[in-house]
């Protein structure tokens, strides 16, 4: 985010007119290294195309899209004319702002501006300025914005007595940031203040960051000095924000409509009477923004003068914020929404333009209000639709596998599966935007959501997986949040009909959520969409398909959380799927079910005809159509084989994983949190071979203190009784942004600041994590290892940091080893091996790395297999440097669960495997059946073929 500071103002300058000042200005940004020198032009390019004149004597020149390229680096420079430059019809500007940024970083910038615009006197106290400190205080001393959204109200609430709400209202201040843990208990001090009929006004000014106001109604109304209690307001006071709130507030009250507030069953209702209301005959439109910039000066700059065009209202809001919006005429008004790609803009007009004008702006915001757009992902039903039929005439073009055909896919979930095709395609949904009468509707979508939630509540009596457990809860809780209801009743009240209504707030809902760049908050955006089609499928009257009588397998595009809901392990035998990669949800979904899955068989299979008689044999990947009788019998023998397998290998999980010709393999247990560790020991595992203590943080609304994350540690160390314990430190960035510690947006986020970089960019942490591992480990054995290192200057930071908190934190025996994700990290390991512990290969991501395929890419990740003869070259040199250097190495990517891919592992030296809790005693089972001469030797041909295919049938063969 691009900040205003003292030192980039150059205060007392004279210019003659303002292209001297653009000379000036592009010569200070050359010097500072932010742009290249022809970056003049662009500007004068930008000035010629519009002015860049802001108002109260400030102007914003910068360049034109074309110059983006001559942009070395984000940065703001200011030059400070006290006797102004004519900056053309008169205008005078006193202060000259260079913004120039590579993304949207200076949205928040130019709102500050914006709001500082308000600020009448803001041009002669520029004029005025001799100290650059004085203009940062003028610029950004704009009284803040009093903060009152939907998650500061919460009505209903279940509470013993005034305290509990008070401390109720005051934790949603704190949830929003507005305050600290301080206020909490001297907002209880505070003197409350009755304002009638029920109502109470409760404010402090200490320990506040932001101003806020929060309001909380008890659901049984409590008493305070013999009064009742229908609803509070806490204030978390900071200047005069909440004026105008208190004022209208005032007023209601005057006026006698105290019941809005004690009364109200919507957050919406208390927003809008304290907020204004649109009036209920404006009719509204949403457009989501796609500009890649968002709504920055140029194209606000035509919106407004669009505006301008009708004689009447047009309000405009970002549709994820409540209130009235602002007057899309006026440009500082939208520079102030501060909206970015991907957010949507809601229009709203008076009855007598509003067909005309809403149309047009609709039509104009589409069309890139005067810049070129690249078109958004699409989410919106219309275009899911559109997807789905192109899926289909796709499918309809592609040729059915014949009968007796083999197809070769990703082995996803081990054990065979026989028996008739299920082929689900999504539905295509069609519906009236219109609905017939509020209450009609409401019924409507009150019954679908009933039948839903009734569905998903079959599944969840049944459902024995903590996981898929999970999932489906999270559902449920999703058919029934208030926040989404309170809008849905707003757009019935309005004449949407039930599926309108639904899919536009659960598409706005889930942009929200996708806009907020945090991965998990994504994963949640793609449940919310998934269960939106659910409950619209069922509106639509679209039945789900019927199921043959017998065990089947389902074959979908890709299995989808919504689909776990009809996933009757009695019913579903195996699952077989076009696309997705052994990593994929799909895949994760069938390993929890214990379902045996091929996945990413490739689009051809949605041209199965219903009822094909298809073998899915999970464990070679590979799949048979309508296979002949022997085949048939051949399988159902190999599959009693595979049962009898896994039960005698679970028998014997407790005996060591030793190849028959003696050699001897540590076999370790993979695990996200400390309430994993008992399964994995009570699997067999010898150690834990992976902790991904990321799942700590991303569980907590802020970084867990040392003593919050030493009770995870301790209980993980105390479980596992002298058992080896090998910890990750934080590894997240990139696609997985935590929450509280927010990062610029990247293009590439799987190549951006990810692992340790991340780390090394907040040592403290990272010391913070370390302290609180040493402490707990006392005399245990303890193995701290890093994520994503690429080079030894990476490693020696991260390692010296290590050895500074043991110097303070003693530890017994402790190990600090690599993990190898990158391929420079393999092809350094003779260097890194001479100062590190271990190693341990994260093949995830190091296929992905080595074949440049994303991981979590939905047509492409099934090729990225981990045993393409070049990362297997990576792993040989790793393990070779190791060995070389008497240092050990384990393998914790999901290849060290590949039965294909064990004896390779073992060929080439690996001395530990770590696998999920659910596989260690077939991995164990597996290498005590392999001979680790013939394993050496199959590993050295391996590395000489060219493809994993290649790779993949020699193992076979043997
Ligand atoms: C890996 O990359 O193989 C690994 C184990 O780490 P993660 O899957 O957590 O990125
Ligand atoms: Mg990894």
């Amino acid at each position: 985010m691009l900040e205003i500071e003292a030192a980039q103002i150059q205060m007392g300058r004279n210019a003659g007119d303002k292209h001297e000042v653009l000379c000036m200005l592009a010569k200070r940004l050359a010097d500072d290294g932010l742009v290249m020198p022809g970056y003049l032009d662009s500007m004068r390019a930008r000035e010629a195309q519009n002015s860049t004149f802001l108002g109260q004597g400030m102007a914003i020149p910068h360049g034109t899209a074309d110059g983006h390229d001559l942009i070395i680096k984000s940065g703001v420079r200011l030059i400070h004319f006290p006797q102004g430059v004519d900056w053309g019809d008169g205008q005078q500007v006193y202060l000259a702002i260079a913004i120039v940024a590579q993304t949207d970083e200076h949205l928040r910038l130019l709102q500050l501006l914006t709001h500082a615009l308000s600020d009448e006197g803001l041009g002669r106290a520029l004029h005025q300025a001799t100290e650059a400190e004085t203009i940062v205080a003028l610029l950004q001393g704009a009284p803040q914005e009093l903060l009152l959204d939907s998650q500061l109200i919460r009505l209903g609430v279940t509470v013993e007595d005034f305290d509990e709400l008070v401390w109720q209202g005051a934790r949603l201040l704190k949830k929003a940031g507005c305050v600290d843990s301080a206020f909490i208990a001297k907002l209880m001090q505070a003197e409350p203040l009755a304002l009638g009929d029920g109502l109470w006004w409760l404010g402090c000014e200490q320990s506040v960051q932001l101003p806020g106001l929060s309001f909380v109604s008890p659901k049984r109304a409590v008493e305070l000095n013999q009064q009742p209690v229908k609803g509070l307001f806490c204030l978390a006071s900071l200047g005069e924000a909440h004026r105008p709130v208190l004022e209208r507030l005032c007023d209601l009250l005057i006026e006698g409509h105290a019941d809005r507030f004690s009364q109200a069953r919507s957050r919406r209702t208390v927003l809008e009477a304290l907020g204004g209301q649109v009036p209920a005959d404006w009719s509204r439109v949403c457009v989501t923004l796609a500009n890649s910039h968002g709504l920055h000066a140029r194209p606000a700059k035509v919106l407004s003068e669009l505006a301008q065009g009708f004689m009447g209202d047009i309000r405009v809001r970002l549709a994820e914020e409540p209130g009235l919006g602002v007057s899309a005429k006026s440009l500082s008004k939208l520079l102030g929404l501060g909206a970015r790609r991907g957010q949507v803009l809601e229009f709203s007009a008076e009855p007598s333009i509003a067909e005309q004008a809403l149309a047009a702006l609709k039509t104009a915001v589409e069309q890139g209000l005067g810049e070129q757009v690249e078109p958004l992902p699409v989410y919106t039903e219309p275009a899911v639709q559109a997807a789905i039929e192109d899926a289909l005439s796709s499918t309809q073009r592609l040729d059915q596998p014949t009968a007796g055909s083999r197809m070769r896919a990703v082995a996803a979930s081990p054990g065979i599966a026989i028996g008739p095709a299920l082929v689900r395609v999504p539905p295509v949904l069609e519906y009236a935007a219109e609905g017939r009468g509020e209450r009609h509707e409401r019924q409507r979508l009150d019954d679908a959501l009933e039948a839903v939630a009734a569905d998903i509540q079959v599944v969840v009596d049944q459902c024995q997986e903590t996981d898929v457990r999970d999932i489906l809860l999270m559902h449920q809780a999703m058919l029934s949040d208030p926040a989404l209801h309170d809008d849905i009743q707003a757009r019935l009240a309005g004449g949407a009909s039930a599926e309108a209504a639904w899919s536009v707030e659960v598409d706005t809902a889930a942009r929200q959520q996708e806009s907020l760049h945090d991965a998990l908050l994504a994963e949640r955006a793609a449940d919310l969409r998934d269960i939106g089609r659910r409950v619209l499928a069922s509106l639509c009257g679209v039945k789900p398909l019927e199921e043959p009588d017998e065990p089947y397998v389902l074959v979908v595009e890709e299995v989808a959380p919504s689909d776990v809901a009809s996933l009757n392990r009695q019913r579903v035998a195996g699952i077989l799927t076009a696309r997705g990669g052994a990593t994929a949800h799909s895949a994760i979904i069938a390993r929890a079910l214990g379902i045996p899955a091929v996945v990413g068989a490739g689009e051809s299979v949605l041209a199965l005809s219903q009822g094909t008689q298809l073998l899915v044999d999970g464990d070679h990947g590979m799949v048979r159509i309508a296979p002949d009788e022997q085949a048939l019998q051949q399988a159902l023998q190999e599959r009693e084989v595979s049962q009898q397998r896994q039960e005698r290998a679970y028998a014997e999980r407790s005996k060591p994983a030793i190849t028959r010709d003696g050699h001897g393999v540590e076999v370790a247990a993979n695990i996200g949190s400390s309430s994993e560790a008992g399964l994995a020991i009570e699997s067999g595992a010898e150690a834990i071979g992976l902790m991904r203590t990321e799942w700590i943080f991303m569980n907590h609304a802020q970084a867990p203190d040392q003593a919050t994350q030493e009770r995870e540690y301790r209980r993980v160390l105390d479980t596992l009784d002298g058992l080896p314990l090998v910890v990750r430190t934080l590894d997240v960035g990139g696609d997985k942004p935590l929450a509280y510690w927010p990062m610029p947006a990247e293009t590439n986020p799987f190549l951006g600041v990810r692992g340790i970089r991340m780390s090394l960019l907040r040592p403290e942490l990272l010391e913070t994590q370390l302290r609180a591992l040493f402490s707990c480990a006392g005399e245990r054995p303890l193995r701290v290892m890093f994520p994503m290192v690429g080079g030894v200057e990476e490693w020696r930071a991260a390692r010296d940091i290590a050895l500074d908190v043991r110097a303070q934190v003693p530890v017994k025996d402790l190990q600090l080893g690599i993990m190898i994700e990158v391929p420079s990290a393999a092809l350094l390991a003779q260097v890194l091996a001479r100062e590190a512990d271990f190693f341990s290969i994260g093949t995830n991501d190091l296929t992905q790395y080595t074949l440049a395929i994303d991981r979590d890419h939905p047509r492409l990740s099934a090729q990225a297999d981990g045993l393409h003869p070049a990362v297997l070259g990576l792993i040989h040199q790793t393990v070779s440097a190791a060995h070389a250097h008497g240092k050990w190495v384990g393998v914790c990517g999901e290849l060290a669960t590949d039965r294909v891919a064990v004896p390779l592992l073992v060929g080439l030296g690996v001395d530990e495997l770590s696998v999920s809790a659910r596989s260690v005693a077939r991995v164990k089972a597996r290498v005590r059946e392999l001979d680790w001469g013939l394993c050496q030797q199959l590993a050295q041909q391996a590395l000489g073929q060219d493809s994993a295919s290649a790779v993949r049938a020699l193992v076979e063969a043997i």
